[in-house]
């Protein structure tokens, strides 16, 4: 495990206790200090980032409200808004167990090629209508040819000419020399790549490829400039000392944002069926990560409808960052209820960089107020149950 430095003057770690046990709070829960250290600079230690993780039911929005500090020191009330361009879907002969596009999945996903340039930027400008301020173009694979790295910098080319201020992210998967400085030179912003799941597991989720392989495509891109995007998926049979692991070798590595995925047991797929995460286990899993990298960028990604359920808004005191809409082979909810949810938290999306020579700002909605609602009328009139001989709604 990546080691943390020490404390100076660590505030006492609470007792661990198996997550979701309710027990009687401490008389001082000690989370605050906490947070005051690490705004002081302290840096956490795996015992206070796994004693996160255990926290009690009854403490938990104790440690919420102490990670939302550190959350609004670094990011103010902004919530970045990303946006997922699915280039090539399916048809990877990786065998990652947690993915649907798996070599050998049966899931029931859509599959198709490469889109071109016209189709990826069609899609990109949805997004980027809708608010995003960064695109992730992601193809399923290995890793590109060279070739397919010439489509996706041209892609990135008529994006960026188009909506000059607009963040690009590629997801391409292994990264051969010089492709990422050819990504870098048609103006892509960062390369996503994630570990997934801590060193000490990734046997158990992979058989194909290894920690060490993604490690050296994630400093491949940050060493050609590009800014360094990588996480994981929680969820996977991981401890929570693996899961601390990961969050100390991320910040080690010096990533610019971490996408935290909840697992999604797609059928078809080895990890279908396991479902072990509760709305509070994610509460918790990206409270840790605020703690270990308060001025990182925490994305709360893929399952969090699922996984957070009723809690998802929460989930935004503590990341700054949202894929908005759909995923790479599954639904979100609609991008106007994100939205919504950013607004009822009374947050506000982070806008483009308009200073970008060449923005128009025309071109994108400025406005920040909130979208048009989602939700039914103010007041629907109860016209079933009691009353009426329609089914009550229970
Ligand atoms: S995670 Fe990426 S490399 Fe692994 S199976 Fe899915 S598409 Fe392939």
């Amino acid at each position: 495990m990546t080691s943390a430095p020490e404390a100076a003057s660590a505030p006492a770690t609470p007792a661990a206790e198996p997550t979701g046990t309710p027990t009687a709070a401490p008389a001082a829960p000690r989370w605050h200090e906490l947070a005051d250290a690490v705004l002081a600079g302290r840096q956490v230690t795996a015992e206070e980032a796994l004693a996160v993780l255990r926290a009690p039911d009854t403490q938990l929005m104790e440690v919420v409200a102490a990670a939302s500090r550190l959350r609004f020191e670094h990011f103010g009330n902004k919530v970045k808004v990303n946006y997922l361009v699915n280039l090539k879907s399916g048809l990877c002969p990786e065998d990652c167990f947690y993915c649907s596009q798996r070599l050998n999945s049966t899931a029931g996903i859509l599959r198709y090629t490469w889109l071109n340039t016209e189709e990826a930027v069609t899609a990109a400008k949805a997004g980027i209508a809708a608010g995003a301020s960064r695109v992730c173009l992601v193809a399923s694979g290995t890793g590109p040819s060279n070739r397919e790295v010439g489509k996706v910098t041209d892609i990135i080319e008529a994006i960026k000419s188009d909506t000059p201020g607009v963040e690009v992210c590629a997801c391409l998967g292994a990264l051969k020399d010089g492709q990422a400085e050819s990504l870098c030179a048609s103006g892509a912003d960062a390369y996503n790549h994630n570990l997934n799941t801590a060193e000490s597991h990734y046997e158990d989720i992979c058989t194909t490829h290894t920690y060490a392989d993604r490690e050296h495509t994630v400093a491949q891109a940050h060493g050609a400039g590009l800014s360094a995007c990588s996480g994981f998926i929680a969820g996977m049979g991981e401890t929570h000392e693996q899961l601390v692991e990961l969050a100390f070798d991320l910040r080690a590595k010096g990533v610019d944002s971490i996408p935290v995925n909840f697992l999604l047991p797609f059928d078809g797929t080895p990890l279908e069926g396991v479902d072990t995460l509760n709305p509070r286990d994610c509460l918790r899993i990206l409270s840790m990560v605020r703690f270990v990298a308060p001025d990182v960028e925490i994305r709360v990604a893929a399952g969090r409808e699922r996984h957070l359920g009723n809690l998802q808004g929460i989930a935004l005191y503590v990341a700054n960052s949202l894929f908005l809409g759909d995923y790479l082979t599954s639904e979100g909810q609609p991008g106007a209820a994100d939205l919504e949810m950013i607004a009822d938290a009374g947050l506000e999306v982070l806008q483009m960089d308009t200073a970008v020579e060449g923005h128009d700002p025309q071109n994108q909605d400025d406005d920040n107020t909130a979208p048009a609602s989602t939700r039914q009328d103010p007041v629907a009139i109860r016209t079933r149950g009691a009353g009426t001989s329609e089914p009550a709604n229970a």
